[in-house]
């Protein structure tokens, strides 16, 4: 019987070397570059190992028509958290609003309209290489996500979800949004859109209030529950203020009952969400972040209230519904553990 032939048949040429090359061991031990893209910030920052945030520096999103203008935003903020940091990094993670290419991170964020199919993950990339103390230094790899997969992967690692195997994170902000760990993995789906609870339909299309979505369905609980919608609906109920989450959220705890209406509307509309969504995915743990969670208890009493109503098999009723831990840092957070953990948070390249 022939030999086998091939890579296995010993010549030891393709074996790869038993030691990683200095230049890798730094890689591993290095932090990452992290980076936020959203319609009215730009974050960056330097992550470590632990999930700890050694740098970080955010600046407004330009507001213009021109891509290569929010680019060298982005590109200038990243060169001063580099130059801040002052060493090589292992990598960069990218999270971004959607929707996008993935993994290729081609982007269009329905918040930035000057970034249409953007080609930001390869950006990033040609940006990093062309930081390298020398032409033989390793890069590191690109990773990019959506900015709300970014910000329940940042709960799953250090977060409200912490030792968890299970976990729904979710943002409630301008738009509403969300990520998924099932087993310690996260679960990207087949474009990279598992988890996107904004789109989970809480009122029938035919029902007369039921709001039309961004995305062209009637009764999506972005909808009714993204920060706008609920200012809106105030609005149309005779609510009158300087028109933001945070001025009705005011309003709502001074005891406005309009905008206690509207954040009671939009807190059913939630705890009816999460609800199917534990039923469907059996996570132990939800962690809601975004601003207008700050609204606190007249937006979470009622979606508590909506959970329990709904959630009734024994293990949803088990399932907690939580306050996101990390707060502002943790899209950063999260799109670090793209590259840092990348066994748990990334399954493709
Ligand atoms: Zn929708």
């Amino acid at each position: 019987m022939p030999a086998p032939a091939g890579p296995e048949a010993g010549d030891g040429r393709d074996a790869a070397p038993i030691l990683p090359v200095v230049e890798d061991v730094a890689r591993v031990l290095a932090p990452a570059l992290a980076i936020d893209v959203g319609g009215s910030k730009l974050a960056a920052g330097i992550v470590d190992g632990e999930g700890r945030l050694l740098v970080s520096r955010r600046v407004p999103t330009p507001v213009t028509a021109d891509p290569a203008a929010v680019w060298a935003a982005l590109e200038t903020l990243v060169g001063a958290v580099r130059a801040e940091y002052g060493r090589p990094v292992a990598g960069a993670g990218v999270g971004c609003g959607g929707p996008m290419s993935w993994p290729a991170g081609e982007v269009s964020p329905l918040n930035l309209p000057a970034w249409r199919d953007f080609p930001l993950r390869a950006a990033v990339r040609d940006l990093l290489r062309a930081g390298r103390t020398s032409s033989r230094a390793p890069s590191g790899p690109v990773r990019l996500h959506n900015d709300a997969v970014c910000v329940a992967v940042g709960e799953h690692w250090r977060g409200a979800g912490r030792g968890r195997r299970d976990v729904l994170g979710m943002v409630v902000s301008t738009g509403v949004g969300g990520g998924l760990v099932l087993g310690d993995r996260l679960i990207d789906g087949a474009s990279g859109n598992a988890g996107h609870i904004g789109h989970v339909l809480v009122q029938p299309a035919d029902q007369p209030d039921s709001p039309l979505c961004g995305c062209g369905a009637r009764g999506c609980l972005e909808a009714v529950a993204r920060g706008p919608a609920v200012v809106g609906w105030a609005q149309r109920q005779g609510w009158v203020g300087e028109p933001t989450g945070v001025a009705l959220a005011a309003s709502a705890a001074g005891g406005n009952p309009v905008a206690r209406a509207a954040f009671a509307r939009a807190g059913r509309a939630l705890g009816l969400g999460i609800a199917s969504a534990v039923n469907l995915c059996d996570v132990s743990v939800v962690a809601i972040g975004g601003g207008l969670v700050g609204a606190g208890a007249p937006l979470l009493e009622p979606l508590a209230a909506a959970y329990a109503e709904r959630a009734r098999l024994p293990f949803s009723r088990r399932a907690q519904v939580v306050p996101a831990r990390l707060g502002a840092d943790a899209g950063l957070v999260g799109a670090a553990a793209l590259v840092l953990c990348a066994d748990r948070y990334w399954t493709v390249d």
